[in-house]
């Protein structure tokens, strides 16, 4: 295709502050730990670095702190092509964070959404032009639900189609839900948002493409449902596999790709990022994806 699909990410980006350590302190107690990292992360910011890297134009319109951390949040995903006009510091909280304490294989982590907190409606409102520009719109739920709905809203008005990944799973009227043309939850997700809807509603369901780690995709194509099973691949780390998904399924459908074919794409783009570590880090180039499926 010799046009980039532009797709918008209306989203969360946190610095992940990885401390690695042997034991964990108890209350009022210093210890010494093995090592520290800080990794880029967030939904919103995971899914635009993977569509960016398989060939999307991407916007992303989400809020830093003006901090340190925030420049280096606006850095990496200018790195990767990614458009951020839309992305201005906010001056009173600090970037969102995730603080991850990694001992004995287990994780404690604590998020604190700081300037995520202020995609509101309004800040939103003032990037209408770039949002009506796109070909498709890519949301989750780490950013304030009434700004989801919002741009559900902005969106079904105007003819564009927006990708809904419903994680950390909140619940929506089925009316809202419906303003998406596609939603993706992981097999969790679907349990706790769809289960009881699904039987009555074939309108929602024909909506689901339900994500299942290495079970593989279940969705439904002109009234038949489908089940895409996961790549057989050697999984080392599967942070970002979610991410990676999306954000493939995002440029595939944008480009205008049938839904069976748009999920394989994605399928075989989270098959490679779970082959390598980190979330980011994992998420393949279109070179690689297409030699993945030559
Ligand atoms: P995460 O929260 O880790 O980002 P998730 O729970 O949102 O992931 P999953 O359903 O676990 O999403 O995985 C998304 C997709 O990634 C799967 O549908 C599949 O395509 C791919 N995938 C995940 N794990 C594996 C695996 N072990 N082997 C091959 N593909 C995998």
């Amino acid at each position: 295709m010799s046009k980039r699909p532009v797709i918008t990410v209306i989203g969360s980006i946190n610095m992940d502050m990885v401390t690695v350590t042997d034991s964990v302190p108890v209350q009022g107690e210093t210890i010494i730990g093995e090592r520290f990292a800080t990794v880029p992360g967030g939904k919103g910011a995971n899914q635009a670095v993977a569509a960016a890297r398989l060939g999307g134009k991407v916007q992303f319109i989400g809020r830093v702190g003006e901090d340190a951390i925030g420049k280096q949040l606006m850095n990496t995903l200018q790195q990767e092509g990614i458009s951020i006009n839309g992305v201005e510091p906010v001056t009173h909280t600090g970037s969102g964070t995730a603080t991850i304490i990694v001992s004995n294989g287990d994780n404690r982590i604590i998020v604190v959404p700081g300037a995520n907190k202020e995609v509101t409606p309004d800040y939103v409102r003032k990037y209408h032009d770039s949002i009506l520009s796109s070909d498709l719109v890519l949301l989750q739920f780490e950013i304030p639900l009434e700004t989801v709905k919002y741009c559900l809203n902005l969106c079904s008005e105007h003819g564009i189609s927006v990708i809904l990944n419903p994680a950390p799973a909140r619940a929506l009227d089925a009316y809202d839900w419906k303003k998406a043309a596609y939603i993706t939850p992981n097999e969790t997700e679907a349990k706790e948002l769809f289960s009881e809807q699904q039987a009555r509603d074939r309108e929602l369901d024909e909506k689901l493409i339900i994500t299942m780690g290495e079970g593989g995709v279940k969705f439904i194509n002109e009234g038949a449902v489908h089940h895409a099973p996961a790549y057989n691949v050697k999984a080392v780390d599967t942070t970002g596999a979610g991410d990676t998904f999306n954000g493939a399924l995002a440029v595939a459908l944008a480009e205008n790709k049938p839904l069976p074919e748009a999920v394989a794409f994605a399928n075989g783009a989270a098959a490679l990022s779970v082959q390598r570590f980190g979330a980011q880090g994992g998420m393949p180039t279109r070179e690689e994806l297409n030699d993945f499926f030559t």
